[in-house]
């Protein structure tokens, strides 16, 4: 089946008891046990319950793995991952990582894990950062926010090299533009809360595997004992949600390519990172490695934090507000948000390009820029 078809099917599941179509929501947290068997194959709703299996099911077809694990949050996804492994395990992981997981390794597993934070793009610079007691590097491609593009054939050939596992936080790229398992990585992670809910109103995370191995069984475990799982009806959202997510992306790549390609050309703009331009510098990984761009892009404009927070400020049409993957467009001035430690340049706006009609787009951000 071709992903548009595994987005709508693959998650449904019509109710033989009743025949509708569409699979209710099993908000029961316990199961009718029957002689020590439980006739329904479900026991008890942290363990695993009807919605959430169905939400697993339509993940791993999604990202072509053998199974899913979902979780209350893209963290929780992530959390999961830094807790199946043994104390003293050293992680590597991109220099740019997602802000909110790089904080979750600082401060919660400080003193738990050892972790480099570094530029996994570079060979070299991956080799050598390689020790006795690492066990995991950490891709994000494209990055946030600076959509910067990992190989990530190459980590994982070096990584093979060394039995180390790979994970890849596939959130901005969404299975539709590029697919981490079929590319070697062992585990693709997800917020959900991004692309795969699409409305900007559901919290969720995943973890997809490429094996069912004793790894893969010490994050179920992590799961169902830790309890950070999705309520039944963020599942059945979730579920909902993901039948339009092909469709949904082709709008997004579609309008963010337009709005980088205006962007590009605007006098006031010092430089655009979109992968699907092919002025980004690593414009050929991404076209080799991706089936398409995604839907988020930054760009500097000239000047510096002032002038960012003035453009963001004469905006009408996209919301100033953090998060991505919505059908409404949003636009971050991303210094701000990280805090004093962020490498990310003063002048720097992220923009999460939703579903609107491109022209409103492209004539409301160009009024705003003119002000500058
Ligand atoms: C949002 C996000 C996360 C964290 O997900 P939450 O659902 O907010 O917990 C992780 N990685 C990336 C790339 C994200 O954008």
């Amino acid at each position: 089946m071709k992903i548009e078809t595994i987005a709508i099917h693959a998650g449904n599941h019509a109710d033989n008891n009743t025949g509708a179509v569409i699979q209710p929501i099993t908000t029961s947290t316990t199961f009718i046990r029957e002689q020590g068997e439980y006739p329904g194959g479900y026991i008890y709703s942290r363990a695993s319950n009807p919605n959430r299996t169905s939400l697993e099911n339509v993940l791993t077809k999604l990202e072509g793995g053998a199974d899913a694990a979902a979780f209350s949050s893209g963290n929780a996804a992530g959390m999961a991952v830094f807790q199946s492994l043994k104390p003293g395990s050293h992680i590597i992981a991109p220099d740019d990582m997602y802000h909110g997981l790089r904080n979750l390794l600082k401060n919660v597993f400080a003193g738990i894990l050892e972790f480099d934070f570094i530029d996994v793009n570079d060979p070299t610079i991956l080799q050598d950062h390689i020790k006795p007691n690492t066990v995991l590097i950490w891709l994000e491609t494209p990055s946030n926010p600076l959509l910067k593009i990992t190989d990530i054939k190459q980590a994982v050939a070096i990584a093979k090299q060394h039995q180390l596992l790979v994970v890849c936080d596939n959130t901005f790229a969404t299975p539709l533009c590029q697919q981490p398992l079929a590319l070697g990585a062992n585990l693709v992670m997800h917020s959900a809360t991004k692309y795969f809910g699409g409305h900007s109103d559901i919290m969720g995370g995943a973890l997809i595997t490429a094996d069912k191995n004793d790894w893969w069984q010490k994050i179920r475990q992590v799961q169902e004992m830790g309890g950070a799982i999705p309520s039944p009806q963020d599942c059945y959202m979730l579920v909902r949600s993901i039948k339009t997510l092909p469709y949904r992306m082709k709008g997004h790549v579609q309008n963010a390519q337009l709005l980088a390609e205006f962007l590009e050309k605007h006098p006031k703009v010092e430089r655009v990172m979109y992968p699907g331009l092919a002025t980004h510098p690593q414009h050929a990984i991404a076209a080799q490695q991706m089936q398409s761009f995604g839907g988020m892009l930054s760009f500097c404009v000239k000047g510096g934090a002032d002038k960012a927070a003035k453009v963001v400020n004469a905006l009408k049409l996209f919301t100033q507000a953090t998060s991505l993957g919505g059908v409404e467009s949003l636009i971050e001035h991303r210094a701000m948000i990280e805090g004093p430690d962020t490498q990310t340049p003063k002048n720097l706006l992220r923009v999460s390009v939703g579903l609107e009609n491109i022209d409103d787009l492209i004539e409301d951000i160009s009024l705003a820029i003119n002000t500058i």
